[in-house]
């Protein structure tokens, strides 16, 4: 599943391509969104943003689609008249007079207007966004050590949208390895150096990936590598997805092992539970 980072992305190029232009016409692909077709057309479209996983395309008249790609959805950008050569069943088109922006596969698609949006259900739980400046060590560092969140296991911890929104499995990973912590360690299990570490980690890869369209490893290794003709989704990680192969650190293998119901790759050398 595409995660913060690769949201933001998205949001940067649709906000390229509609934000601050008015519509031509709105098209939804599911039956019970089309009574918002004509209040979307020929409207301003004020700003597309990101929010942890979710999408967010303000218009002009109040309204907003929300938008969560979960695992299938994605988004296309083409000049008018065109369309991308996919199988896909298109969701949503969003047409102005010189592109248009278009959303295929995604199931989760709503129109709100301000008061639904500060009750949604999802969108109303969300911890501050790790792509947002805002989101800063001291705050991470006070959400590590609160009540609410301090005894929980890091690895379960990282990706509830609730702690903090955008981070996923990839990041997860790639986090805990460069902090050194194993995804069984609680924050209440750390000492304050580990901790600080940590809420510094959190934000500073969360944004080099988004910079880098995806690179969670050391950017002089991934470049080196590169340079070798090795492939992309081969040099981008530190661990993830690099169960087996040597660790780059210390070359111990790399472990695979399950926490929080999903895939989790560890250094057992580079994260040990001291
Ligand atoms: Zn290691």
């Amino acid at each position: 599943m595409p995660e913060g980072p690769e949201i933001r992305r998205a949001a940067d190029a649709v906000n390229a391509a509609i934000g601050g232009r008015k519509t031509i016409a709105v098209y939804f692909g599911l039956e019970h969104l089309k009574q918002f077709e004509p209040r979307l057309s020929n409207t301003l479209v004020k700003s597309v943003t990101s929010h942890g996983k979710a999408m967010l395309t303000r218009f002009a008249n109040g309204l907003t689609i929300y938008s969560h790609n979960q695992l299938y959805g994605r988004w296309y950008i083409c000049n008018s008249g065109e369309s991308p050569n996919t199988k896909r069943q298109l969701r949503l088109a969003i047409h102005n007079r010189k592109q248009s922006a278009l959303l295929y596969s995604a199931s989760e698609i709503e129109v709100l207007d301000e008061n639904e949006i500060e009750q949604h259900p999802f969108l109303s739980k969300l911890g501050p966004d790790v792509q947002e400046r805002t989101t800063g060590i001291m705050l991470i560092l006070e959400r590590l050590t609160s009540h609410n969140f301090r005894k929980r296991q890091l690895g379960n911890l990282l990706t509830d949208q609730s702690f903090l929104a955008g981070l996923g499995n990839y990041l997860r990973c790639e986090i805990l390895f460069v902090a050194g912590l194993h995804p069984a360690m609680r924050p209440c299990d750390c000492n304050i150096d580990q901790l600080t570490l940590l809420a510094e980690i959190i934000p500073s890869l969360a944004q080099q990936s988004y910079a880098t369209a995806g690179i969670t490893n050391e950017l002089q290794r991934a470049n080196d590598m590169r340079q070798k003709g090795v492939e992309f989704e081969q040099y981008r990680f530190h661990v993830f997805r690099r169960a087996g192969e040597q660790c780059y650190r210390c070359g111990e293998k790399v472990l695979k092992i399950t926490a929080g119901s999903q895939a989790c790759y560890l250094c057992p050398r580079c994260q040990s539970m001291e």
